[in-house]
């Protein structure tokens, strides 16, 4: 599904370069569940933005279903990130005065799904995640457990081939963080897609097909 290979990534930071990645390769296979995990500044969430196709890399190749995503301008990384690629980032939270319901939708009026199929997909999705009986719920009438599940429906209505997940259980306690596992577990299942995640909670990785240890921008 996702070939990364040889990548670096280098940000100018004032007049120095700052190499936060040194030669990254990795291969990520449909219905895959994989997680990252490493201190804090090894450069997780920079590799997975390559991944995702937000950010491209300084040198070294992103393939994404066999497209080069390395050779493509913004424009159209995000056509196919819209379509393709779904997101559990911090800056993609829950909107706070829309539904559970109207938040999954949001999400498949971005994709452009057709109107028509709208309602029983946010359904199928909410259903999927445990929360048939909250749907016309907003975020603050949820726990922290129910809104990431929230999130996971909405990263994953217009049923991307690949999601990409920074830390989702970080704010949940270990039960929670059970659960969202479960649902992850579920979904690479049930919608035949693929996870990457971030993670520092060593409790949920036997649920991973392949744990990525990164250290100082490379995998050790
Ligand atoms: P955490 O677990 O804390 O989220 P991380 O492993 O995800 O950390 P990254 O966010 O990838 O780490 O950051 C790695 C390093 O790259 C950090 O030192 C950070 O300051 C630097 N960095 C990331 N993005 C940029 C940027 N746009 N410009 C300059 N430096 C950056």
């Amino acid at each position: 599904l996702l070939v990364v290979s040889g990548v670096e990534r280098s940000f100018d930071v004032g007049h120095q370069k700052l190499r936060v990645l040194k030669g990254i390769d990795l291969k990520l296979y449909s219905e895959q569940l994989v997680m990252l995990k490493g201190r804090s500044g090894s450069g997780k969430t920079t590799l997975m933005n390559l991944m995702g196709g937000l950010d491209v890399p300084t040198k070294g190749q992103i393939r994404f279903r066999g497209q080069p995503f390395h050779e493509w301008d913004d424009d159209r990384r995000t056509a196919v990130r819209r379509k393709d690629i779904g997101f559990i980032f911090q800056a993609y939270a829950l909107l706070p005065l829309l539904s559970a319901y109207e938040n999954v939708e949001l999400s498949l009026r971005m994709a452009g799904t057709p109107r028509s199929e709208w309602k029983k997909r946010i359904t199928s999705c909410l259903e999927l995640v445990g929360l048939a009986k909250r749907m016309h719920h907003r975020p603050f009438e949820l726990s922290g457990g129910e809104q990431q599940r929230v999130a996971i429906a909405k990263a994953i209505a217009h049923r991307p081939s690949l999601l990409l997940a920074d830390e989702p259980t970080a704010e949940l306690d270990s039960q929670m963080a059970a659960q969202v596992m479960a649902v992850f577990r579920e979904i690479v299942a049930e919608e035949k897609l693929s996870i990457c995640m971030t993670t520092h909670d060593t409790t949920i990785m036997e649920v991973a097909d392949h744990v990525y240890e990164m250290a100082d921008g490379v995998f050790v």
